[in-house]
């Protein structure tokens, strides 16, 4: 059983620096077997964390989540986010109201706004904190947010109970630990890494091959341990195929050395100064 880290969110609740992303998943009946299969083995595996949204496949994705789940609702720190079209005062109670529905549940414990759209924060934070009254989410947070965005969601009536910032970040993509990352670190915001693997692109890398090769390990699995390596990161790789959710379990049990580290910023340089957020 590999040892995940765990990340605390500003509630005091502990929930794994390695979860289980979802897109894609639910598209198509022929898959649906080996994705809840993937999902289940990810929770056996302590990766108890599902990122789910009300976009993936118009629902599809939560669908598939909530027969994923059926029977373990308790064991999951369930994720879903409401596009921003729907984050109206009265609109985010509505999509939420859908999502639960999908996932047969009767609870979120994040719920996230996707990404900015025309609704001012300050209705999207008042829906949020209604949804959290009435217990149907336990927290809220944000995704796709740059600093000058969280920046303002600080400034809205209780914007500063937002539990996270879900954003794009991996060794392809370092721009967020020029500023944003450690911003959030700085007021204990935690960030959700997503597309986590850069899906798969980065896999091909020479450079982290033959560092994957060295711990007899993969390259996906060095690529997670670089997120879980830092403070206050949660990486969300989503696999629909059991056997590499367990490989992707096992990034937390390697022990990267300094010298391998200064390899992966070589072939991965860190930001030398701001770069806009990129989004996927
Ligand atoms: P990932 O970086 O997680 O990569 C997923 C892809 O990599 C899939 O094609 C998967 O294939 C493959 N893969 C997974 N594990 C391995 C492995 N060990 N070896 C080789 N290939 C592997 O990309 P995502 O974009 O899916 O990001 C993860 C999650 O983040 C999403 O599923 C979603 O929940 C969230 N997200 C949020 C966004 C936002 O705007 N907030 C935007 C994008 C993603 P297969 O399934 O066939 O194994």
């Amino acid at each position: 059983m590999p040892d995940i880290p765990t990340v605390t969110l500003p509630s005091g609740i502990s929930v794994p620096a390695l979860g289980l992303g979802t897109w894609k998943m639910g598209e198509s009946p022929n898959d649906a077997k080996a994705e809840i299969e993937s999902l289940r083995r990810g929770l056996d595996l302590g990766m108890t964390l599902i990122d789910t949204a009300e976009m993936y496949g118009e629902g599809a994705s939560e669908e598939l989540t909530g027969k994923a789940i059926e029977g373990r609702r308790d064991e999951v720190f369930l994720v879903s986010k409401v596009y921003p079209w729907n984050a109206s005062r009265r609109g985010v109670i509505e999509a939420c109201e859908a999502s639960l529905e999908r996932l047969k549940t009767d609870r979120l414990d994040l719920y996230l706004l996707h990404w900015r759209g025309e609704h001012p924060l300050e209705e999207t934070v008042a829906g949020f904190e209604e949804l959290r009254r009435d217990g149907k989410i336990g927290a809220w947070g944000v995704s796709n947010f740059d600093i000058a965005d969280m920046e303002e969601l600080m400034a809205v009536p209780d914007g500063r109970n937002c539990a996270t910032n879900q954003v794009l970040y991996n060794l392809s993509r370092r721009g967020i630990e020029y500023d944003l990352l450690p911003w959030c670190q700085e007021h204990e915001i935690p960030v959700m890494a997503y597309s986590p693997i850069e899906q798969g692109r980065i896999l091909r890398n020479a450079e982290l091959i033959r560092i994957a090769k060295a711990y007899q390990a993969t390259p996906a699995q060095v690529a997670l341990a670089f997120l879980l390596e830092r403070d206050k990161v949660i990486a969300i790789p989503k696999s629909s195929t059991a056997s590499r959710v367990e490989e992707n379990a096992g990034a937390a049990d390697l022990e990267i050395s300094d010298e391998d580290w200064e390899a992966l910023d070589a072939a991965f340089p860190p930001p030398e100064r701001k770069q806009p957020l990129e989004m996927l």
